[in-house]
């Protein structure tokens, strides 16, 4: 016979869980409590929920659980104050995580998936293929594990981790509507970033959703031939189509896009790259990210230099396009996303393979 798995309490909206207690002939009051232990108080063990009898616990333990991760190891930057996380999860996979402080408070760039299935040449987190979709207890445990490892609330998200999070998308907002619930860590919607690659359909149905995050789009060139060379999605879905449900985006939520834009020497940072994304950006209220490339072992190509760099935020500067620089954090402990995990992970397949 086959065991039924137990249910993830942690991975549950209120809403959910509200459902869930009424399923087991309990109150749906009882769903807040247990949504609160959880996910203000940080509880992870049912046996430890005072409120309830020990009956319900009991109930609870039977068919139900709390997912936990687990610190393997945290790298302190001496430069910024910024920390990177690994993280194990209970089937041994590892993720990783970022806290950045800002002068507005702590900062996180937590993860979606195990690996990535996008493909994009200079990404690491893609190099090993994709693995598995987080859950949305996976996305909530990363924010808790770093608050209570640093004592210290975050009061920022990013999705900016490992992964494509409108590839996820269900556990994504699971995640948004949890972390953000009044009853449990209470983060604004405004707080929190999510970035794509471009993901289309994706961005609509997300526009749709009433929940006014702030929209992160990858777009890193503004011409689709160099872009389906360095992004595979781009084969999918035209920059021009993009642009579009950005529109929408913005007309249905508010929110200004950011559009990412990582420098690559010689492949989208000449004139002509320059002239063509002020062009492809003409119509749409956004502000723009200059991210240099940060090299990785299996993409061949450099950052611009410094001075190039400068000379490219000063063209988009001379149109109303706001921009900034994305201040590089925590550079002397493991630079770019899924670089962490990867070198982790071989190192680890190197021991056990000798
Ligand atoms: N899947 C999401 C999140 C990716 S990581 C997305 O595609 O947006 C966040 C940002 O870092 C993305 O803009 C991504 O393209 C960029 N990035 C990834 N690897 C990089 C590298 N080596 N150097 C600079 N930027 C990188």
């Amino acid at each position: 016979m086959k065991f039924l798995e137990k249910i993830e309490l942690n991975s549950l909206t209120l809403g959910e869980l509200e459902k869930f207690m009424i399923s087991l002939s309990e109150k749906s009051y009882r769903a807040k409590q247990l949504f609160t232990y959880i996910h203000k108080n940080y509880g992870t063990n049912i046996q430890d929920i005072s409120v309830f009898s020990i009956a319900l616990r009991d109930k609870l333990e039977d068919c139900s659980r709390i997912n936990q991760i687990e610190i393997l190891k945290r790298f302190n930057s001496k430069i910024d104050n910024t920390k990177k996380y690994l993280f194990i999860l209970e089937d041994n996979n590892i993720i990783e995580s970022v806290v950045m402080e800002y002068k507005h408070g702590l900062t996180a760039c937590i993860s979606t998936q195990v690996g990535c299935k996008m493909g994009c040449s200079f990404c690491a987190s893609t190099k090993e293929g994709f693995i598995r979709n987080l859950s949305p207890s996976e996305m909530v445990n990363q924010i808790y594990n770093m608050e209570k490892d640093l004592k210290k609330k975050i009061s920022n998200i990013v999705l900016m981790g490992s992964g494509e999070p409108l590839d996820n998308y269900e556990n994504t907002l699971k995640f948004l509507n949890i972390i953000h619930h009044k009853s449990g860590h209470n983060i604004s919607y405004r707080n929190i970033s999510l970035s794509t690659c471009g993901i289309v359909p994706k961005i609509y149905e997300l526009a749709d959703e009433g929940i006014p995050i702030t929209l992160s789009i990858s777009l890193h060139s503004p011409f689709d031939d160099v872009r389906k060379k360095i992004m595979p999605i781009g084969n999918k879905y035209t920059i021009s189509e993009i642009i579009q449900a950005c529109k929408y985006y913005y007309n249905q939520t508010n929110r200004r896009i950011t559009i990412e834009y990582t420098l690559i020497e010689g492949v989208n940072d000449r004139n002509k790259d320059l002239e063509e994304l002020i062009y492809v950006l003409n119509e749409l209220n956004c502000h723009i990210n200059l991210i240099p490339l940060n090299p990785i072992e299996e993409y061949n190509q450099q950052r611009p230099s410094g001075r190039y760099v400068e000379r490219f935020k000063i063209g988009l500067e001379k149109t109303r396009i706001p921009v900034t620089i994305r201040r590089e954090m925590g550079s002397d402990i493991g630079a770019s996303c899924g670089q962490l995990r990867r070198s982790y992970t071989k190192d680890r397949d190197r021991n056990t393979f000798q």
